[in-house]
């Protein structure tokens, strides 16, 4: 049994953890007995370079031709001097516009070994594992009309959402909470905008759909405060696209390092799996970037576009395995000893082998 999967290094660190990405992958073909077809392309800065656009043509074509792609970075500081629709990160927008992804998932965990390593006291923290499902190509983001209109010194923008858009993100949260622990909060802000209330009906309608899943409503500002406060009462957070966008950012000091988070992004088409992090110029070249979050996003890949429950457990497993062994790489290790990028990955290459 064959997939196709397309690797988009992209710049700064992205080639370095998508590497160490790519050689799980082969890791886990080899002992599921599966054959990843796996092709890269230009993307970015790396485009740029080339003289082509941020996101070619023929790299568009080989993602929507592909069963997943799998994306590591962009941004190179010697382009910050362009507009920014010329600028590397351009293509992220084109690439999520190109491959019609609607469905944000931002897992959020702390890693068993490295509980020290955010910012929330332990006894809070301890055991949290959630998934924030976020709308992304409606709300107040895409909505129309917009705009500025300076001679009056007044703004304005639409937050705007139609039952199909609700009606299949919601469906995205609770698939994904039947594979985890049965439990959805969808948030909204319902007492007071009417989208939410749309939203809300929606959602309450839907959740009839999935008998074996819990549903409860929860205000946004009471969910950035239970964030911070109790993140083990959260399982998955189904959510519109602006809260999205806040509370996955919050969420994520729960992980302690930008390094760990993976991410995916649906649609009807070919998935989008990347980090969370940037290209991290700073850090770039060195092998020393955290390879956790591509890694995990491979595993999100190989779950979501592949329908690989077991082979992805398995990676999740050797993570953990390595993480709980002691082995950090410079950002979780506080300055005393640390494993590179390249040494990380062999270590989860080998867990996922064993
Ligand atoms: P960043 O995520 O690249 O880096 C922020 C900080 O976190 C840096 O100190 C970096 O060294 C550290 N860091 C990030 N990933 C790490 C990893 N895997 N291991 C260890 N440390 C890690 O964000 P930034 O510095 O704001 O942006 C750098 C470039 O990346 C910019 O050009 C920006 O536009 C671009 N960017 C791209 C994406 C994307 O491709 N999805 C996302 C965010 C930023």
């Amino acid at each position: 049994m064959s997939h196709r999967i397309v690797v988009l290094p992209g710049d700064g660190i992205g080639p370095e953890v998508t590497a160490a990405a790519t050689r799980v992958l082969e890791a886990v073909a080899g002992r599921f007995n599966r054959r990843f077809e796996i092709s890269t392309h230009l993307m970015g800065g790396a485009a740029l370079r080339a003289g082509l656009p941020a996101l070619p043509p023929e790299t568009l074509e080989a993602c929507r031709r592909a069963d997943a792609v799998l994306l590591g970075a962009v941004g190179d500081p010697a382009f910050d001097h362009l507009p920014s629709s010329e600028r590397p990160e351009g293509g992220l927008l084109a690439i999520r516009r190109g491959l019609g992804v609607y469905a944000n998932l931002r897992p959020a965990r702390l890693w068993p070994g490295v509980d020290d390593a955010g910012p929330l006291k332990t006894e809070l923290s301890r055991g949290a594992d959630l998934l924030i499902v976020r709308e992304l190509t409606g709300g107040l983001y895409f909505g129309e009309p917009r705009g500025i209109d300076r001679n009056r010194g007044t703004a304005f923008n639409t937050m705007r959402y139609s039952t199909i858009e609700i009606e299949r993100i919601a469906r995205v949260a609770f698939g994904a909470a039947e594979r985890r622990r049965k439990q959805v909060t969808s948030v909204d802000k319902a007492n007071v905008l009417e989208t939410s209330q749309l939203w809300r009906s929606v959602v309450t309608r839907v959740a009839d759909d999935y008998p074996g899943v819990t549903l409860q409503h929860m205000y946004v500002d009471a969910c950035a405060m239970a964030l911070v406060t109790a993140p083990t009462r959260f399982d998955v957070i189904l959510t519109e696209n602006l809260f999205g966008d806040i509370l996955s950012d919050e969420a994520a000091v729960i992980a302690g390092s930008i390094g760990l988070l993976p991410s995916a992004s649906l649609g009807d088409g070919p998935g989008l799996y990347e980090p969370v992090h940037g290209s991290a110029p700073d850090i770039a070249g060195r092998d020393i970037a955290n390879p956790v979050g591509a890694i995990a996003s491979a595993a999100m890949l190989l779950e979501h576009s592949l329908g690989l429950g077991d082979p992805a457990r398995a990676v999740n497993a050797a993570i953990e395995q390595v993480l709980q062994a002691g082995h950090r790489t410079a950002d979780l290790a506080a300055g005393g000893p640390s494993v590179g990028c390249t040494g990380f990955a062999q270590l989860v290459v080998d867990a996922v082998r064993a």
